[in-house]
C-alpha cells in the first residue's frame, strides 16, 4: 500500500510554508517514522528569519518524537531490536562511524559525511528529512533510542536538540558538585542546564536573563538565584555572585543566550581557575569582544561545543526518566498546532509566548 506523507516546505524568508503531499519511498536501509510531535527550536527561527542559510525547499524541524511506521532491521543505539509501533527519539544527525571525526576525534557530530535532519534540501531521498511532516525517514548512522512508556511525548520532544546539546557540553567541560555555576540565558538550554546541574549536585545555580517570566520558570527547574540583566548592571551581578561564593566568583559559566554580552560577562564573573562553556553562538559572524586580561590572569578555561555525541541523547533520555517527578518538563511546551497551521505556529514562536511551540502533524 502506498503511504502518502504530508510535509511542510520552507521556501525562504517571508514566504509562507507550503503544505503538500508526497509518496513515501522507503528502502530497507531506512527507518520510517510517523512523527507524533515536533517543536520549533531557536535555530528553526534563525533559518526562517534569514539569520542562517538553508537550502530550499527544506522540511524544517529536528526536535521531534514519533513511532516506527514500518518493519525495520535496525537496532536501537543500545542494541535492542526496533519494532513497528515503538516510540522513539533519534539523534539530530546521521554520521558514518568510520571517518576520523567519528573515531579518533570522537566528534561524530562533525562527521565528514554528516547529515542533519531538518537542514537538507527536500528532494529525492531527502524529501522526508525534517520533523515538520507526518513522516520522516531516518537513515543509517542515526542513533535511535526507544522511549520508556512512563515518559510522555511532551516531556521528551525537545531533548534530541536542546537537552542533548546541554548534556554533551556539560559532560565535555565536566561538572563538580562543590562548584557554583552561573548560566547566561534562561531559554530552553538554560532551563535544562539549570536542572541538570542541580541533579549533578550543584547547590548554587544562578541564571541570568532579561525576561522575568523565563527567570520564574528557571526557579521551577532548579535555579537557586536569578538575575535580570535589564535591571542589574554586570558589576552588580558580579558583586552578588561573589557574595554567594565567599568572594570567589562562579566556578562554572554556561553561555546559552547567544547574545554578545554572554561570554564577556561570564569571563568577568568567573572565579580564578574557573571554566566557561559556550554553546549559544550558532549563527555566522557572532563576533564578540572579551577582556582577555581576565581570561589570562584568572586562568579561565574556555570551551566551545557544538551539537552532541549521540550518546548524550541516551544520557538525556535517562535524565528525563530519573528526574521527571522533580521538574515539570511537559510544561516547557506551549501551544500545539496542527501541521496545516505551521505558519501560525512560527508566528507564535517568534512572539516568544512559550519556550517551545509544538506542531502535532497527526492533529
Ligand atoms: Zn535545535
Ligand atoms: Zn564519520
Amino acid at each position: 500500500m502506498q503511504i502518502l506523507a504530508q510535509i511542510s516546505r520552507f521556501h525562504g524568508t517571508d514566504i509562507p510554508f507550503e503544505i503538500c503531499e508526497v509518496p513515501v519511498i522507503a528502502t530497507p536501509e531506512d527507518i520510517l517514522i510517523r512523527v507524533s510531535l515536533a517543536t520549533i527550536c531557536g535555530s528553526d527561527l534563525h533559518t526562517v528569519s534569514g539569520r542562517r542559510a538553508a537550502p530550499t525547499p527544506c522540511v524544517l524541524g529536528h526536535e521531534a518524537v514519533g513511532t516506527i511506521a514500518a518493519p525495520t532491521q535496525h537496532r536501537s543505539a543500545t542494541g535492542e531490536p526496533l519494532l513497528e509501533g515503538n516510540r522513539v527519539t533519534w539523534s539530530l544527525m546521521a554520521s558514518c562511524g568510520t571517518c576520523d571525526y567519528c573515531t579518533d576525534r570522537n566528534l561524530p557530530q562533525k562527521c565528514e559525511t554528516l547529515f542533519k535532519y531538518g537542514h537538507a534540501r527536500s528532494e529525492g531521498s531527502t524529501t522526508l528529512s525534517g520533523g515538520f511532516a507526518t513522516h520522516i525517514l531516518l537513515r543509517p548512522g542515526t542513533a535511535v533510542y526507544r522511549i520508556p512508556d512512563s515518559i510522555t511525548d511532551e516531556e521528551v520532544v525537545p531533548i534530541n536538540c536542546a537537552l542533548a546539546t546541554v548534556v554533551n557540553g556539560l559532560k565535555t567541560i565536566g561538572t563538580h558538585p562543590n562548584e557554583a555555576a552561573v548560566i547566561h540565558g534562561a531559554g530552553m538550554l538554560g532551563i535544562y542546564a539549570s536542572c541538570y546541574l542541580r541533579e549533578r549536585g550543584y547547590e548554587t545555580v544562578a541564571i541570568v536573563d532579561i525576561n522575568d517570566g523565563r527567570l520564574e520558570i528557571a526557579k521551577r527547574f532548579g535555579a537557586t538565584h536569578t538575575f535580570n540583566a535589564d535591571k542589574l548592571s554586570t558589576a552588580e551581578i558580579d558583586t552578588a555572585l561573589k557574595e554567594l561564593t565567599n568572594g570567589r566568583g562562579a566556578d562554572l559559566g554556561v553561555e546559552v543566550s547567544g547574545v554578545t554580552s554572554g561570554l564577556p560577562n561570564l569571563i568577568e564573573w568567573s572565579a580564578i581557575g574557573g571554566r566557561c562553556l559556550t554553546l549559544g553562538y550558532v549563527y555566522p559572524n557572532a563576533h564578540i569582544s572579551v577582556d582577555a586580561d581576565h581570561l589570562v590572569r584568572k586562568c579561565v578555561t574556555l570551551r566551545g561545543v557544538h551539537n552532541y555525541h549521540y550518546t548524550a541523547l541516551g544520557d538525556s533520555l535517562r535524565f528525563i526518566e530519573e528526574s521527571r517527578r522533580r521538574y515539570p518538563f511537559a510544561e516547557l511546551i506551549g501551544e500545539t498546532y496542527p501541521l496545516v497551521e505551521i505558519n501560525a505556529a512560527f508566528a507564535a514562536s517568534k512572539r516568544r509566548d512559550a519556550l517551545r511551540i509544538a506542531i502535532a502533524p497527526s492533529l
